[in-house]
Formats: structure tokens, C-alpha cells, sequence
């Protein structure tokens, strides 16, 4: 089965999720957390400072940051960031228990952020994505953040564009975000080879589907969780059987 016919599957769920209602992201396990999280209107930054903070741990454990801050401040208003010190964030991310797994680094990055948000949005942290700016431009604003890279910033412009619905000009620059998941269902799917380079992964995604290659992300991602596990694959449930090399070859002992 040719590549272009499973892109073309996968940029079809893609899509599907792309057209689908606004979505309350589960990001964490704690509805309040998620909740802050949601917020864009009214706590745009804690969306952000969670982008910041998603680094060198689990994605859930780096986006209950924002709400762990909250707790101890009693609030996640911009101002009473604002108001914060370097030593104050410290002591935030650091005591009683490190929030993160580098609290000294993350503290930096995260009062650099609030910062930054500050001078470069006067405060309001949705200035970032307002006014349909184009996907390269919002994928720049994070990557301005302290700490962020391309991986974290394109995710976060993915987020905004198919999960939270802010429109953009365009999608081109919205990358795959290339985890464990989507390493493996690529590799099964025959998009790419074992030992592909991370960036061969993304000029995939890119080839598949210039104007969004982050289209792919959620779909790859959803197989990899749901059925194209690391052990005993669950071929004969995934919607994906069809037109998979490694599904078609294995459907006896993977059911
Ligand atoms: S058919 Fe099997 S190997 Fe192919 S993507 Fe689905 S679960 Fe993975």
C-alpha cells in the first residue's frame, strides 16, 4: 500500500478532528487544572506558562504546574506573576516538594515567560494568537519564549489551531510533533524507516500534507495509544488494518 494512500487516511481523521466542536482538553487528571488551563480568554498565560514547562518530564506532571502556582498563590492572575520575583518563583517550583524534575532551570524559564509576556503582549498572553496571525508567526512567539523549542512550539500552535479553534492565516508551519507514538505508527506504516531521523519524520508529515502537517499528530498519536501499542498490537480493531503493511501481515496474532 502506497504511503500516499495511508497519508491520505490519516489526513482524513485528521480533518475530521479539525472540524469537530471546540474541545475541553483533558491536558491533566485534575478538572481544575484543565480548567485553568481552558481559560484562554480569561488566564491565556497559564496555557503558555504550561507550553514552558513542558520539558524533560510527563506532559501531565509539567501541565499541572500552572494550577500547583495557583494553589500556593491563591490566584494565577497576571499581575500577581507579575508581581513576582525571581526568588519567588524559585521558592514556588522548589518547596515544599520541586514541581518539576530541574526546578532551578524551570523557575528561570518560567519567570522569564511571565516577563516576556509582560513587555511583549503588555500582559495579555492571548496577543500571541489574536487576529489570525500566520502559523509561522505564532510558531515565532513561542519559540521567542525562554527554554522552548521547535517541538514545544509547534505542539502549542497545534493545540490552539485543532483543539482550541483560534484561527490562523495558514497551517503550513505547524509541524508534526514527533513522540514515541507517532515514531512507532510511522515505522508500522512504512512512512519511515526504523532509524529515522526526527527530521525525516517531520519532512514526512510535510510531504503528506504540506498546508498542515500537523494534522497528522493527534491521528498517529490516537493509533499509537489505542492500538498500535509497543507490544501485541491490536491490529484487527485499528482502523488502520486495511491499509498497513505490518497490520496485514500480522492480523492472526494481533487481535
Ligand atoms: S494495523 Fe497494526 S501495525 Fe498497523 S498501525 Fe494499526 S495497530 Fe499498528
Amino acid at each position: 500500500m502506497s504511503g500516499s494512500r495511508i497519508g491520505t487516511v490519516l489526513v482524513g481523521r485528521g480533518k475530521a478532528l479539525f472540524a469537530s466542536k471546540p474541545a475541553h482538553v483533558e491536558f491533566t487528571s485534575e478538572p481544575e487544572a484543565d480548567a485553568l488551563l481552558n481559560d484562554l480568554e480569561g488566564h491565556p498565560h497559564a496555557f503558555v506558562l504550561a507550553c514552558v514547562m513542558d520539558r524533560q518530564i510527563k506532559a501531565e506532571r509539567a501541565w499541572l504546574i500552572p494550577h500547583r502556582v495557583s494553589q500556593k498563590l491563591g490566584g494565577f492572575s497576571f499581575s500577581l506573576l507579575e508581581a513576582l520575583s525571581l526568588d519567588n518563583v524559585r521558592d514556588l517550583l522548589s518547596r515544599p516538594e520541586p514541581l518539576h524534575r530541574f526546578p532551578e532551570e524551570m523557575s528561570r524559564n518560567f519567570h522569564a515567560a511571565v516577563q516576556h509576556i509582560a513587555l511583549d503582549y503588555d500582559g495579555d498572553a492571548a496577543r500571541m494568537w489574536r487576529h489570525k496571525p500566520a502559523s509561522a508567526e505564532v510558531v515565532l512567539r513561542f519559540l521567542r519564549l525562554r527554554g522552548v523549542g521547535p517541538k514545544i512550539a509547534t505542539m502549542a500552535a497545534n493545540i490552539l489551531a485543532r483543539d482550541f479553534k483560534i484561527p490562523l492565516a495558514d497551517h503550513y508551519s505547524i509541524d508534526i510533533s514527533a513522540d514515541v507514538h507517532v515514531r512507532r505508527v510511522f515505522t508500522r506504516l512504512g512512512l519511515v524507516p526504523e532509524d529515522a531521523s526526527l527530521e525525516e519524520i517531520i519532512y514526512t508529515a510535510r510531504a503528506l500534507n504540506p498546508e498542515f502537517p500537523g494534522i497528522l499528530d493527534f491521528p498517529a498519536w490516537e493509533v499509537g495509544r489505542a492500538w498500535c501499542r509497543p507490544r501485541n498490537p491490536q491490529c484487527r480493531d485499528c482502523y488502520l488494518h486495511s491499509v498497513c503493511p505490518a497490520g496485514s501481515a500480522m492480523p492472526a496474532s494481533a487481535g
